[in-house]
Order: C-alpha cells, then structure tokens, then sequence
C-alpha cells in the first residue's frame, strides 16, 4: 500500500531561520496521524509542504506516493483559525462546495451537516468556534480527499467543543477510511484518536511510530542511582533525572528490562510525548552519561 507521506531529509528554511531540518519519515495509509510539538516546532511548515503550499529548500517529500500539488482532490487541508466565509450560510458553503469540486458528495455533505447539528441558514460568521471547526471539517471531507491535513483543529476550542470535533473525525475516519494528519502542540487531544504518532521538536522529528508499539517499548525505570552503559544493547535514555541515591530514566527498549534493581512502569502517550520534549532524545546512553559530565 503506498503511504500517505514519505520524507527524506526535507528541510525548509525562511531566510536563515530553519523551521523543518533533515525530516525523514514513512507514514503508513490508513492512520489518523497526530503531529505533535511546541508552538514553533515546525507543524505548520511540513503540512504546508505536505499539501504543495510550500517547497522544499532540500530533500523530497511525497504524499499519496506523488510530489504533493496544491489544489489536488486527494488531499484535503484544513489551515490553522477554521477558514470558513463568515458572510455565507452553511448551505452556501455546501453550493459553494459542490460548484468547485467535480467529486464533491453532496449527501455525505448534508449528512454530516445534520449529523453535528448545524443550521443550514445560519451565517457562518454567526456560528461559535466549534460549529465553524465542523463546518470546515465536513466541506474538507466532502471533497472525498484521501488524505486530510489539519492545521491545529481544535487549538481554539473549549473541551466540550474539542471532544465533539474529535468524535466527529473519529466517525468520518471510520465511514470513509480516509487517512488523516492532525497536529496540536497538546497530546492530550491526540490521545484518544490518534493510531500513529510524530514528536516534532525545535524543526526535528524526534520520535515517530505506530502508537501500539510507542507504548510497548517505552518504560519509566526507577532504581538505585547507577552508570547508564550497564543498560544494555537495544535500549537508549529518552529521559533521565538523578538524585545522589537514585536513577529515574524514561528508556527506550525492543527487549524486556529484566534487570530486578530497577521497578519498571508503563507510560502513557503523554509521558512520552513530554519525556521527547524535556529530555535528552535520541541520545544512546554512553553520550547520555557524557552530556551530564
Ligand atoms: P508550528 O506549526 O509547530 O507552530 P511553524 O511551522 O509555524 O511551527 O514554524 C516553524 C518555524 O518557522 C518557527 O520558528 C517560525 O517562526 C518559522 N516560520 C514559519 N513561517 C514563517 C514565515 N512565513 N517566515 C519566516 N519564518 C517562518
């Protein structure tokens, strides 16, 4: 099955500030994608390059198996602020919709219309920040892309608004098997809908996985205070902290941690989203030990 993006060392630069450097990735078909960092992490900068808005100052990006094209019907992108026409109604934006795109699906435009409650003669300018974040949602989905890019949906919404805009992609991800990537600078609004996960950090790709097996190699260990190269091969310190005592270290492992010193915890996907973000990723442990000298 060809992948919905494929990166190698794409790099964007704006002047001389780097916003995305050296990003290689494969990212599966099918996923509901969560691209997750800080604000100026570089989200922005590879969705953009994801849906041919932007071109790369170096290396090749792919999405849907093609160099990305600005305007295709296969991909869908929903920028940052919901853009919706706040003069027109609802219904507008559905004509609207179905004069500019051959594939419009009009049925499936007026279902989900109805579906999340929104009037159909209200002004969009009229609608809260939810409802305008649905609207969007629903014209991008009827276009029938393959693909959905969306720029911090829910960044401005409250958290009901936010778990009525997450259900309602979970239910269209699920009637139209479309792939989406969805990035948010929080985790806990990925959590629940997202199967694939990539931690941008400061224009890098710190960590990037199936969110199954993100969990099942990720560990927080807890243990007498010790030299970090007796942790063994197959395992690298995401994160670690000492006392004079006491080692805690959140590890990465393909192999079991066997070792009886250590009390070993499962993480959940925001302790390791937060243990990427603080700590010292990607290092293996010798150059860990080093950067504490
Ligand atoms: P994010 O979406 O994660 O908040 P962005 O991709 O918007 O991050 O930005 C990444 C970096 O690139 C930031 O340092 C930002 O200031 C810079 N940047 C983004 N867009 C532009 C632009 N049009 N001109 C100059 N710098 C930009």
């Amino acid at each position: 099955m060809t992948d919905a993006l494929t990166a190698e060392n794409l790099t964007k630069k704006y002047g001389r500030r780097t916003a995305l450097s050296e990003c290689t990735l494969s990212v599966p078909a099918g996923r509901v994608v969560g691209l997750v960092g800080p604000n100026g992490a570089g989200k922005s900068t590879l969705l953009q390059l994801a849906c041919g808005l932007l071109d790369p100052t170096k290396g090749r990006i792919e999405v849907l198996g093609a160099a990305p094209v600005s305007g295709t019907q296969q991909v869908g992108f929903v920028a940052q602020d919901t853009p919706v026409y706040g003069a027109l109604t609802v219904a507008e934006h559905l004509r609207l919709g179905a004069h500019l795109n051959p594939s419009w699906d009009a049925g499936f435009a007026e279902r989900r219309i109805a579906q999340v409650g929104l009037d159909l003669a209200q002004k969009a300018g009229k609608l809260s920040g939810g409802q305008r974040a649905q609207l969007a949602l629903a014209v991008a989905a009827a276009k029938r892309p393959e693909l959905l890019l969306l720029d911090e949906p829910v960044a401005a919404l409250d958290p009901l608004a936010r778990r009525a805009f997450l259900q309602g992609l979970m239910e269209l991800t699920a009637e139209r098997g479309i792939s989406v990537i969805m990035s948010s600078h929080l985790v806990a609004d990925l959590e629940r809908v997202c199967d694939y996960l990539i931690v941008l950090v400061a224009s890098r790709v710190r960590v990037a996985g199936e969110v199954d097996e993100l969990l099942a190699a990720h560990h927080r260990l807890v243990g007498p205070r010790r030299d970090l190269a007796d942790l063994g091969a197959g395992r690298s310190v995401v994160e670690q902290s000492h006392t004079d005592v006491q080692s805690t270290l959140v590890v990465r492992s393909t192999a079991p941690i066997d070792d009886p010193t250590w009390q070993v915890d499962r993480l959940n996907l925001e302790d390791i989203v937060l243990a990427y973000l603080g700590g010292d990723a990607g290092l293996v442990p010798e150059q860990a030990l080093e950067g504490r000298r």
